[in-house]
């Protein structure tokens, strides 16, 4: 089994970057998994322009290494967009627009917004330079709920996707009916659901064929696959099917969970797929980390910790 790190960072300095993948592997770790944009900061917020790592020099350092790597893309989430002056935000199914809360670290952003598709060809042509080994996950690739924030109403009577005038207008043509407020979409709930689905399937399909990779991961809420569909318009066995795998992000401690809902979680996913497609996500703490390093007797192929900073803080002995 190969243990990944969840590794951020803001700007590439390559004498600090080294240092740490280094005493990343020396902590025994497979390799790392760094997302494609920089964590904001106060300064790079508003250039949409500076969003992507330069990822081509993060991937050739990592090899250089020891390590393999894992680009972590969310799709649709970016604080870089939020910061445009012509970005428009979701909107929620009573008509509102989606409101960010304080503290709230999460930015949706429209899969049919026109600078959400310009946003994904731009970070293509990025990928697009990146070795062949390299893996893909992809997170947020749903709409737009904040699952690390909310409970989830799986019985809620519309689902928690976007139904902003870029939504309504493409969901008119697919029905063909003229459709302007959320509220006539109750009539059409079903041909709303598969449409919204065929709309995050269509871009999985279109963001892979131009990947240079065939090793891709898809990140699902830690909910049941049953109710995936209704809640983010993700069909994990489609996905499956094009021998992507899946990931689901167990953060416990996000969740004001103990580890035993990780087990829970994972018993669930058992019964429902092979452990070999899986690939879980566990949020390292001290007191948690004899379960983690168990589950290395589970058929994971790969398993990922989130995060370094947790890992340096927490676990790794200093001298
Ligand atoms: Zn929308």
């Amino acid at each position: 089994m190969a243990k990944y790190i969840k590794y951020e960072l803001q700007e590439l300095r390559e004498d600090k970057f080294l240092e740490d993948i280094n005493q990343i592997k020396r902590a025994g770790f497979t390799g790392v998994v760094i997302p494609a944009a920089r964590q904001p900061s106060d300064n790079s917020i508003n250039d949409i322009n500076s969003e992507f790592l330069p990822l081509k020099k993060i991937v050739e350092l990592t090899y250089k290494i020891g390590l393999e790597i894992i680009i972590d893309i969310d799709v649709f989430q970016s604080s870089y967009i939020w910061a445009h002056k012509n970005f428009s935000e979701p909107v929620n199914y009573n008509n509102s627009p989606y409101y960010q809360k304080k503290n709230d670290q999460y930015y949706p952003i429209c899969p049919n917004n026109p600078l959400s598709e310009k946003r994904l060809e731009n970070l293509l042509e990025i990928l697009k330079q990146l070795p062949s080994a390299t893996t893909f996950l992809f997170s947020e690739l749903s709409f737009p709920f904040n699952w690390k924030a909310n409970d989830l109403d799986v019985q809620h009577s519309q689902p928690p996707f976007c139904y902003c005038p870029f939504c309504m207008g493409e969901f008119s043509e697919y029905i063909n009916e003229a459709i302007s407020e959320p509220e006539q979409i109750k009539d059409n709930i079903r041909y709303w659901m598969d449409w919204r689905i065929n709309v995050i399937y269509g871009y999985y399909m279109d963001i892979s064929s131009k990947l240079p990779a065939n090793d891709l991961i898809i990140s699902i809420p830690p909910l049941s696959l049953i109710d995936i569909p209704f809640v983010t318009g993700q069909i994990p066995i489609a996905f499956l099917k094009e021998n992507a795998r899946i990931s689901m992000p167990l953060l416990h401690h996000t969740k004001n969970k103990n580890f035993n809902w990780v087990f829970d979680q994972l018993r669930h996913y058992d019964l429902e797929m092979e452990e070999y497609d899986l690939v879980p996500i566990f949020e390292i703490s001290s007191e948690d980390m004899k379960n983690i390093e168990d589950m290395d007797k589970k058929d994971f192929k790969d398993i990922i910790y989130y995060s370094w900073d947790k890992y340096y803080n927490q676990i790794l002995v200093h001298p």
